[in-house]
């Protein structure tokens, strides 16, 4: 079984589906006999306030003040926690992976999170976390979602050991450089070549940049029925999707942490779970049977 990070206190009530599904991904990833969950506790905020503008991570932190909501929601303390604890399973996720080939945080990497502040549904950026937890180890962010990963390419100007390809369906503009590579794609669902090249693009740039750890943010808001989504993506071409990317890095021998991403499909037992369950399944298939 795929091992993955997981406990409750990830779990809140959100106005979108984005920390309110966590727990039933979870559980159905576990039911499946996917993963096996494990508590990484919550992050040690001293690694918070080095990786953000400290008054931004003391406002989350308290409640207080206009920075405590930037990430759209409400401060609540369980929202709070829980991005504490999916943070905590980022670094946990990735020192696993970096050990074992492979590994899971069922929670988001927050990619919109930028220096300064939260941002759509983004708290604090735990892809960028991860490079500066490992300093000495080369950390490539594969970013699957519907949108940029434009919070990440923001932290790639000040983490020389991190690199951030995102294939998106809708680019709201990100910093694109040496180690930071968007790539917007139109609608997919008639024709899946060209995401089928995005990727073999991200698989040569990974081959020549020869990282240590790879995580895949496995979004599904591309998927058709998502209401943020332009991508339009079937189901089918999703799990393509995941089983290119897992194939590629087990083939490789290069570790890869992944992790859930966008999906804000309603009802989120019905139409959201079977999505982010796939990429379990997928992961499943290539590293453990
Ligand atoms: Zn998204």
């Amino acid at each position: 079984m795929i091992d993955a990070f997981f406990s409750d206190t990830y779990s809140a009530d959100t106005p979108t589906a984005s920390m309110a599904k966590l727990a039933p991904v979870a559980r159905a990833a576990e039911r499946a006999g996917y993963v096996t969950l494990h508590d990484p506790g919550l992050i040690d905020r001293e690694k918070l306030r080095e990786l953000h503008d400290p008054d931004y991570v003391r406002a989350f932190i308290t409640g207080k003040g206009r920075l405590a909501a930037a990430q759209g929601w409400d401060w609540t303390p369980r929202i709070r926690n829980g991005v504490l604890a999916i943070n905590a399973g980022m670094i946990a996720g990735a020192r696993m992976a970096m050990e074992q080939g492979t590994a899971a945080n069922v929670g988001q990497g927050f990619h919109h999170a930028k220096p300064e502040r939260g941002w759509y549904f983004c708290t604090f950026n735990g892809l960028a976390l991860v490079a500066q937890e490992f300093p000495d180890k080369r950390i490539f962010v594969l970013d699957c979602d519907e949108h940029c990963g434009d919070g990440t390419a923001e932290f790639t100007k000040r983490l020389p050991n991190l690199f951030n390809f995102s294939i998106n369906g809708t680019d709201w503009g990100m910093h694109e450089g040496e180690r930071s590579i968007c790539r917007h794609l139109k609608p997919v669902k008639d024709d899946f070549t060209p995401y089928r090249k995005a990727l073999e693009e991200a698989f040569e740039t990974i081959r020549s940049w020869k990282p240590d750890l790879i995580i895949y943010q496995a979004g599904v808001d591309p998927h058709i029925d998502d209401p943020v989504s332009s991508h339009s993506m079937t189901t089918d071409q999703l799990l393509e999707r995941d089983r290119m990317v897992f194939r590629f890095c087990k083939s490789e021998r290069i570790p890869v942490l992944f992790v859930l991403a966008g999906g804000y499909q309603t009802p989120i037992e019905e139409k959201l779970v079977p999505l982010h369950l796939n990429t379990f399944r997928a992961a499943h298939q290539e590293y453990c049977l």
